[in-house]
């Protein structure tokens, strides 16, 4: 499993819990422009299993063990959408592992013919779009969303 930490901004909880229970991860940089968390996503897409983390969640010691162990093709911990509040996101791309069938499953290709707005060379899907079209292309293909806990924590500086 390649595991990536997704990042813009230092987020010094998060950072340390990556440090802790995902030292093997690859730091990927993100902050250049608007379409590079899709271009980085797209380059690492396709290989084997993928996790990715995003900047601002704090994972736990149980993350990486369940992502490993879980057959399911697309699966995501929990966390709340506010910070660590209870109105709680449970199919979100913050903290998720993609296996290497879901890659082939669902493409690249499938998952920008699904967005409905590109960066303005229409080479990228805009960050703040990601979400929307991975989850609208994994259930065109008939692949929900398997949620794990507990929930991994969020904006927590
Ligand atoms: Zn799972």
């Amino acid at each position: 499993m390649k595991v990536c930490y997704f990042w813009s901004a230092d987020w010094a909880i998060p950072r340390a819990a990556m440090k802790q229970h995902a030292p093997e991860a690859e730091w990927v940089y993100t902050g250049d422009h608007d379409g590079q968390y899709w271009q980085e996503l797209e380059k690492r897409w396709g290989g084997d299993d993928l996790a990715v983390i995003e900047h601002d969640i704090t994972i736990h010691d149980q993350v990486m063990p369940q992502f490993a162990a879980c057959r399911e093709p697309f699966c995501s911990f929990a966390f709340g959408m506010f910070g660590n509040g209870s109105v709680l996101a449970t199919d979100s791309i913050g903290c998720v592992r993609y296996t290497a069938d879901a890659q082939r499953a669902v493409t690249v290709t499938d998952i920008k013919s699904c967005a409905r707005t590109l960066t303005d060379d229409g080479l990228h899907i805009a960050w703040h779009y990601i979400e929307a079209p991975i989850l609208d292309a994994f259930s065109a293909a008939g692949i929900g969303v398997h949620t794990h806990w507990p929930q991994v924590g969020h904006r927590e500086k």
